[in-house]
């Protein structure tokens, strides 16, 4: 089987999939640089539980979890199938590792899913599982998820992280050239987490809302960066992520990704 990497992927506004741009045209064609996978587990900033939960349906419906977007956003569907003996596996490693998972047959996929996967895999043809996340437990708890999920990377399985590296909607530049450059703290943040995960510094990445720069502007809340964690945890212990996409949109949301062996 061939290796896949773990992935953090930054899903941006819904226009992301409408509107051309540098992380547009990086999502588009990142997959021909993948070998096929099996399937995708994603966890996805917009689905937030208790406890972990995995869609558990055979068809899982495309969630338009936005509003004052155009109707064609809404129009579109993300008619992937599902994969409920991958949602029972995730389930069982997860409780292997003492998490009380559960499966949600009814939940379909918000957006946080469906938008990078219509770019990434537009034929919607390899099943999808999504994860939720619990934001109240931290960097950590989404990191030893990650990890408790890796198994499932030998079967061919994408696991991927969908969130964004920067989430400020406050300080969109909704008027921004796609290539207008980034304020600084959108800058000093992107490259303070660049740097620990060229180094491997795991500790540190975990502590990131006490020690990256500007980390309170960059996420006035958590649950956009945790999905992060969730690609990081699963990756090969030791082994050195890659930033393999750098760009903003609205100048402010940072739309970096990284992949991880
Ligand atoms: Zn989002």
């Amino acid at each position: 089987m061939p290796s896949l990497p773990a992935v953090f992927l930054s899903h941006g506004s819904p226009m992301l999939i409408l509107e051309d741009g540098r992380a547009h045209r990086f999502l588009k064609g990142y997959a021909a640089e993948l070998p096929r996978p099996t399937a995708i587990l994603i966890a996805s900033a917009h689905w937030e539980t208790a406890e972990p939960r995995l869609t558990a349906g055979a068809a899982p419906e495309t969630i338009h979890d936005f509003g004052g977007f155009p109707a064609e956003l809404y129009r579109m569907r993300y008619p992937s199938p599902g994969d409920p003996a991958l949602a029972e596996r995730a389930a069982g490693l997860l409780r292997g590792a003492g998490f009380p998972a559960g499966l949600d047959p009814a939940r379909g996929l918000d957006h946080g899913s469906w938008v990078p996967l219509s770019l990434l895999y537009p034929a919607a043809d390899i099943p999808v599982v999504q994860l939720s996340l619990q934001t109240e437990l931290g960097p950590e708890h989404h990191y030893r998820v990650g990890a408790a999920l890796r198994p499932l990377r030998d079967d061919g399985v994408l696991i991927v992280g969908s969130g964004s590296l920067t989430h400020n909607l406050m300080r969109l530049q909704r008027q921004a050239a796609d290539d207008q450059p980034p304020p600084a703290w959108v800058a000093a943040f992107e490259d303070w987490i660049a740097d620990k995960v060229a180094a491997g510094e795991i500790a540190a990445l975990l502590a990131w809302r006490a020690r990256a720069p500007h980390a309170a502007v960059a996420h006035p809340t958590d649950e956009h960066f945790l999905p992060f964690f969730v690609a990081l945890g699963a990756a090969t212990p030791d082994g050195r992520g890659a930033r393999i996409h750098h760009s903003q949109t609205y100048a402010a949301l940072a739309m970096d990704a990284y992949a991880f062996p």
